[in-house]
């Protein structure tokens, strides 16, 4: 057996605009799993419309927002690419950068979990990386037949198990409920309302950087 390995996890997402939900769960994922996180935005993510605010503005909210601390720390790998934003390509990068080691671990919300045998190459995932479902508690993610037989062999409930093998276990996670999405977030400030204590204060501290998702774009109002 080969000896433990610090993880290195990724939690990909649009970030449109980053938010407290996204970086308290990958803060208790962190935490729980003793590894360090990458915030991962996704260039052109291909399962869902495109963003409203540009992949560099995205970026100066996430880098506003992870000011401070040392546990999640940004990786700009996707928007340094072309095409869509490919989770597979993503740990395929991680796996050539960190070795055939290092245990790799997907951070993933128990929503887009479910929806997993839509993405590119999905069977090669488990391959590169461990599963960590991100869940709320009482929520009991549904699995379609293909997906809950790949997971039935790799599941466990040990984190340890993601230290001692560098990719292929699933392992839920319950996450604090936060119960705030970007989609709210927007239109919060499409209204004029601010989302004070939703978003990091660090994001309202520089007016410039929630703009793009304002009624008035461009005036500077708030
Ligand atoms: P939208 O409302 O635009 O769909 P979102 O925040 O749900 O935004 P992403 O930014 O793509 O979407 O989310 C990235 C990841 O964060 C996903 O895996 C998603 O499941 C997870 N996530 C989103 N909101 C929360 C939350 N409140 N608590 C924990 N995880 C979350």
């Amino acid at each position: 057996m080969m000896s433990a390995m610090r993880p290195l996890a990724i939690f990909g997402g649009t970030f449109d605009p980053i938010h407290v939900g996204h970086l308290r769960a990958a803060w208790e994922a962190s935490e729980a799993l003793d590894a360090e996180v990458r915030m991962v935005p996704a260039k052109i993510p291909p399962h869902r419309p495109q963003p409203v605010a540009s992949a560099e503005q995205r970026a100066a909210m996430l880098r506003a927002a992870l000011a401070g601390q040392d546990r999640l720390r940004l990786d700009l790998r996707e928007l340094d690419r072309a095409g869509p934003s490919y989770t597979f390509d993503t740990l395929a990068s991680l796996r050539a950068e960190f070795g055939e080691q290092r245990p790799l671990v997907l951070l993933i919300g128990a929503d887009a979990f479910a929806g997993l045998c839509d993405w590119h190459r999905w069977r090669d995932l488990f391959g590169l990386a461990h599963m960590c479902v991100l869940t709320r508690p009482a929520q009991i993610p549904a699995m379609p037949e293909a997906l809950a037989a790949e997971v039935a062999s790799r599941k466990t409930n040990e984190v340890a198990a993601l230290r001692v093998q560098p990719a292929g276990k699933v392992l839920d996670m319950v996450v604090s409920a936060l119960g705030i999405s970007a989609t709210r977030i927007r239109a919060l400030l499409a209204a004029g309302r601010e989302p004070r204590w939703l978003v990091p204060d660090a994001l309202l501290a520089d007016s410039a950087l929630l703009q793009p998702y304002r009624m008035n774009r461009g005036s500077g109002k708030t």
